[in-house]
């Protein structure tokens, strides 16, 4: 596999093409001094060239060595060079750089900050995630903690020198949290003591930092039954001192490292919290509002996870099959000097790397979109803006995670399957992204959980007005027209699945007023049918940009010649599946409910 090279024209394209960036920026008084468009080339340009050339070569040494656990003390030592990767990232004022100024940070906006967590997951997806979880700390405590609390904690959070994770899941319960066990006993000093068993908890003990700051969920003595009596804890490795410094070690540690199928640098651990010392965030019993405000950014990021690993695979696949020899060309050979024409040359093995390349292309456009629409949310003038974008955010939020990581694994098998038998053989690489990428449909919530999400909280619970707010938006582009014959097919074939997407939502709701399950039954396809019309839509936008371009006489014709080609490949032969999963979405519960528990399997 060829080293990492970060894709800036692609970057670029979509920032400033597509979604033109500077524009939205000069728009936000936040970022309209600080987010410059040569601000912002500066800070990718040095993104680029940390991730090439400090990340992407521990990628493999972390999944080779992966993370050890001292048996005598619980201590975790993450792969060599990544502890010294996390001080050069430290160093370079990377953590802080979406932050509040308020906390030390640069006030950057999050779709910059989007676009270094692309290249740092396409590099190296297992260092990142170190960083990537003290994200959620860090959004929890700003937006829930209070002034000493952020003061404490989000300071040295923002500033990278102290690490932060997300405790969740528990032995027993994943999805379901309203049944989890951890307890929260009031101390005499405001304080409570935190017990229980959390498992699978990224970043949970490392030798990166010297803190670890653990946000916690458990139960208040007392506290209702369910999810409406769960409450947020700050919990800190070591406790603070007054002055800020790190003081004394608290009952929390790492109770055993997990074995897993990947993401082997990154350490999963089960951590044990014995009457540790920790501090309320928020409201009593009130964690679902707490975290229903940044779960947007967190679920985004994980969408991150399936792009960036497309991108990565991508490089590997389409390097490997024109060096690959293998047969001639069906229409003649192509390189009559050699032994046999590269693959490239085969229908199928196109077939491969244009699935990719259009699903990478285009997962870029939507993580980056729905980070645009995160900046309005945080930082627009208007209220009526910022609901604007809080809601479309919120609908495209399940489709992003939970398509673009099924788009993720599908798009690293087909990388491994373009290396033939080498795709299978570790030293390629190939393989490890496969592996490492399989996790993103589980964590931050799994497919089908994120599929309830969409079609039952999102689209049937608002009757159908969140689906409508992004439909009208690609209706409205649709009949604008396009600049040519080309695109206008495209506007039109993606005007028929945007219809198609309303009246099937209408017929699964008409089945849910009669049985519940159907909603269930048809949750998986109609998110998949989701992500391809979204992704359409993407790539019809796409088409627009780059045949404008052409017909203005660009001097890089072919880039966006090739950009039209992706697209009426996107248009052919990925946009029908919708077609599959439409009969699937509305052929009812029955086959799925019928059969009897006993009966699936006669042994
Ligand atoms: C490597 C790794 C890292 C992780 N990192 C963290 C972390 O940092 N912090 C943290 O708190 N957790 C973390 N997790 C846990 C992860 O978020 C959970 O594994 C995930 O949420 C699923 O929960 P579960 O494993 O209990 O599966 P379950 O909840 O038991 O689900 C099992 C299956 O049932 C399905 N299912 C469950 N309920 C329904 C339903 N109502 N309708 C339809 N299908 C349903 C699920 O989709 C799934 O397919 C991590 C896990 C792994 C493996």
């Amino acid at each position: 596999m060829p080293d990492y090279k970060a894709p800036l024209r692609e970057i670029k394209f979509v920032m400033d093409e597509l979604l033109d960036m500077p524009s939205h920026y000069a728009s936000i008084p936040a970022y309209a001094e600080t987010a410059t468009p040569e601000m912002v080339d500066a800070i990718i340009a040095e993104g680029a060239r940390f991730c090439e050339q400090e990340l992407a070569p521990l990628n493999r040494v972390g999944d080779t060595e992966g993370c050890v656990r001292n048996e005598e003390d619980g201590s975790v030592k993450t792969p060599t060079g990544f502890k010294e990767a996390y001080a050069k990232f430290v160093e370079g004022g990377w953590p802080s750089l979406a932050h509040e100024e308020e906390w030390g940070g640069q006030g950057l906006p999050e779709s910059l900050g989007i676009v270094i967590s692309e290249m740092v997951g396409s590099s190296n997806w297992s260092w990142g995630m170190y960083p990537g979880l003290s994200h959620g700390a860090m959004n929890t405590i700003e937006m829930h903690g209070t002034q000493e609390q952020k003061e404490t904690y989000l300071t040295k959070l923002v500033t990278g020198e102290w690490t932060g994770t997300m405790c969740l899941t528990e032995p027993h319960c994943g999805s379901d949290l309203g049944i989890l066990k951890t307890k929260a006993e009031p101390n005499a000093d405001g304080s409570y003591s935190i017990t229980g068993t959390k498992i699978f908890i990224s970043a949970g003990e490392h030798d990166m930092a010297e803190n670890i700051v653990h946000i916690v969920l458990a139960r208040l003595p007392g506290a209702p039954e369910g999810t409406k009596g769960i409450s947020l804890f700050i919990v800190p490795k070591q406790l603070p001192n007054e002055d800020g410094s790190v003081g004394e070690r608290n009952a929390v540690s790492c109770g055993s490292l997990e074995h897993k199928m990947g993401i082997h640098g990154n350490s999963t651990c089960v951590m044990n919290f014995d009457g540790a010392k920790g501090w309320l965030i928020g409201p009593e019993n009130k964690v679902l509002n707490c975290m229903f405000t940044f779960m947007n950014t967190a679920r985004i990021g994980t969408a991150l996870q399936g792009s960036s690993a497309m991108e990565a695979s991508f490089q590997g696949a389409l390097a490997y099959a024109k060096e690959r020899l293998a047969m001639r060309s069906l229409t003649g050979q192509k390189a009559p000097e050699k032994a046999a024409d590269p693959i490239i040359v085969h229908p199928d093995v196109r077939r491969m790397l244009l699935t990719q390349k259009a699903l990478n292309e285009a997962s870029r456009a939507l993580v980056y979109f729905a980070s645009q629409q995160n900046d309005i949310v945080k930082k627009a003038e208007s209220e009526d803006e910022r609901k604007e974008a809080e809601e479309l955010l919120s609908f495209l939020t399940p489709i992003a995670k939970a398509f673009l990581t099924e788009a993720g694994c599908e798009a690293t098998n087909l990388g491994m399957q373009v290396y033939g038998g080498h795709g299978f053989i570790a030293e390629w690489g190939m393989e490890q992204l496969v592996r490492d990428t399989r996790i993103a449909t589980i964590y931050e919530g799994t497919t089908g959980i994120q599929a309830l999400d969409l079609l039952g909280r999102k689209v049937l619970m608002t009757q159908g007005a969140s689906l409508r707010r992004f439909t009208k938006i690609v209706h409205k582009f649709c009949k604008a027209g396009g600049s040519s014959r080309q695109v206008t097919k495209m506007q039109k074939a993606l005007a028929e699945v945007n219809k198609e997407w309303g009246d099937l939502t209408m017929k699964i709701g008409m089945g849910a007023m009669k049985n519940r399950d159907e909603v269930g039954a048809a949750a998986v396809d109609y998110l998949m049918y989701s992500g391809y019309v979204v992704l359409g839509y993407f790539w019809a936008r796409m088409a627009e940009v780059a045949q404008q371009k052409l017909d203005a006489g660009t001097t890089e014709e072919a880039y966006y010649k090739a950009k039209m080609q992706t697209a009426q490949f996107y248009f052919d032969r990925i946009l029908p599946r919708t077609k599959a999963h439409a009969v699937a979405m509305t052929a009812g519960a029955s086959s799925l409910m019928d059969m009897a528990e006993d009966d699936f399997a006669f042994l």
